[in-house]
């Protein structure tokens, strides 16, 4: 059990041990003030619970010791001193899921994907404008789970080619996607100028840079060869939503998941391949070849996706143009505005949508899950090796709008897409409960462990998240193996995940028994530390 730490230890220095999230001590007289304040914060044990920590492969039943905002302990028949003890005999215990790729940037959304079993959830594929801001109106809100922000490419270009001022709103930015002046490729000064723009980005906390490549399709592939640069001698991360692919596009610059592909050969950079059944679709097996060759050549590329046959985006989006559809064997039907539930009829309505409301979000269906064979494509996205389960959660619309509300359960009429609720409990039902896919280990693994590494370089403070070692930060997730389900459909989106028991963040119920704790909000910032 290395890496745990052994029962008897854990009785010598119960509440003061060095880095247990409680104090940061330097002399002896902070130590004991240190103390005083730790004896003040939640000491808590889960008791008896099936472990599984994906940081040191252990597997095995074993007590969690939590003080204040750290795991400080773990080993079977931890001593009980003053902390609460909950029972999880039966249950599964593992390292809360940190989702790189959720746009809900908001206390309801952040709800329901506590339900999933999410502790951290970051807005990392679109990135808000100007970051800085962004974290301190989280941090004034409050957030239920931890939260964190890329720079945002689409924002940067915006206010470069357009003269937009980005104001840290996504639907701003969903805007600005289907303007064909955003769209075009920069000059020489304009391609410096928002470079410039995401390096000070950087510098104020953003953990990397979100790309919406997919969204201006036909700009000079030399823009993104730069972008790649600027971000390794930053040692920052990027996460792209590719370009269209070679088969849907022949016509295209390049193919868009080997763009991202050459890019991180040349430079060295860590480049995160978002969503790839959604932009692979049935091009899955050819996408996913690519990058294992890539990665096995040493590139530093890491994927991800999301167990659904559909997509949702903002309808004015470069590829859900009425004449683009047919290339990947789609029709205005295969799109469903979220904000009014409306199917589109045909090209004409498709048209007249695009233009009065462009950042109206929709869903679109991509595969079929009901198909046999295109759900195992969804499948093969999920079990390529090492690939990071990521929601792209969406913003919760009421009214035709999103919106924020402090109201619990939420209130009726909300619409998004299912993922945002149910995509981690619907990829351990598939690939854990009813496929064996994955073990326990293998699905922590891809939920927790693996993302939080992605952030490793850009924000030292990640690297305590995703795994239950001595030292980690108390974001846990107590899942019943047996119950754990998603029950959001495309008819009933806004539907919270069964099966999460509890759920920790810094060492404090988000979800408790099952129910959420409508006065958590815990959450504190991941942010980057460019150099
Ligand atoms: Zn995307």
């Amino acid at each position: 059990m290395s890496g745990a730490a052994r029962p008897g230890r854990s009785r010598t220095s119960f509440f003061v041990r060095p880095d247990n999230g409680c104090h940061r001590q330097s002399s002896k007289r902070t130590t004991r003030r240190a103390a005083a304040a730790c004896l003040t914060q939640a000491v808590i044990i889960l008791r008896g619970g099936r472990v599984v920590d994906p940081g040191t492969g252990f597997d095995g039943v074993a007590d969690v010791l939590i003080e204040g905002a750290r795991v400080t302990a773990v080993g079977p028949g931890l001593p009980t001193g003053a902390a609460t003890v909950v029972d999880v005999s039966g249950m599964v215990v593992g390292p809360g899921f940190v989702d790189l790729h959720s746009h809900v940037n908001s206390i309801a959304g952040q709800r329901l994907q506590a339900l999933d079993g999410v502790t951290t959830a970051l807005e990392l594929e679109a990135g808000l404008m100007p970051v800085d801001r962004a974290y301190a109106q989280a941090a004034a809100a409050g957030r239920p789970l931890n939260y964190g922000f890329s720079a945002s490419w689409a924002a940067a270009r915006a206010q470069v080619l357009l003269g937009h001022e980005p104001d840290t709103s996504l639907a701003a930015g969903l805007a600005v996607l289907a303007d064909p002046g955003w769209q075009r490729s920069s000059s020489a000064p304009e391609l410096a100028r928002w470079l410039d723009l995401i390096g000070g980005e950087l510098a104020d906390g953003a953990l990397g840079v979100g790309v919406l490549m997919g969204y201006a399709p036909r700009t000079d592939p030399a823009e993104f060869r730069a972008l790649a640069r600027l971000a390794a001698q930053a040692g920052a991360p990027t996460f792209t939503h590719v370009r269209e692919l070679v088969e849907a596009d022949p016509t295209t610059p390049v193919d868009g998941s080997e763009e991202l592909a050459i890019a991180a050969a040349e430079t060295g950079a860590a480049m995160h391949h978002c969503h790839v059944n959604s932009t692979s679709r049935r091009h899955i097996d050819r996408v996913l070849g690519l990058l294992d060759r890539a990665r096995s050549q040493g590139s530093r590329i890491t994927v991800e996706a999301y167990p659904y046959g559909a997509g949702s985006t903002a309808v004015g989006a470069y590829f859900l143009d009425p004449d683009r559809l047919g290339a990947w064997g789609l029709s205005p039907a295969s799109i469903v505005l979220l904000t009014t539930g409306e199917r589109i009829a045909d090209g004409d309505r498709l048209r007249q949508v695009r233009r009065a409301d462009p950042a109206a979000e929709c869903v679109v269906e991509f595969l079929d899950e009901q198909d046999p064979g295109d759900a195992a494509l969804l499948r093969r996205a999920l079990a390529f090796p090492d690939a990071i389960v990521a929601s792209d959660a969406m913003p919760l619309i009421w009214s035709g709008q999103p919106r924020d509300t402090m109201r619990w359960p939420l209130p009726p009429g909300g619409s998004t897409h299912p993922r945002t609720a149910g995509t981690f409990a619907r990829a351990l039902r598939q690939m854990v409960r009813q496929s064996g896919a994955w073990t326990w280990l293998e699905a922590f693994r891809r939920c927790a462990y693996l993302p939080a590494r992605v952030l490793d370089e850009i924000a030292p403070a990640a690297r305590r998240k995703g795994h239950l070692g001595v030292g980690s930060d108390a974001d846990v997730v107590v899942v019943d193996p047996h119950q754990i389900t998603d029950t959001a459909t495309y008819l009933a989106p806004v539907r919270p995940s069964v099966g999460v028991r509890h759920l920790l963040v810094g060492g404090t119920f988000v979800v408790r028994d099952g129910e959420l704790r409508v006065d958590a909000l815990p959450g504190t910032p991941v942010r980057g530390s460019a150099h």
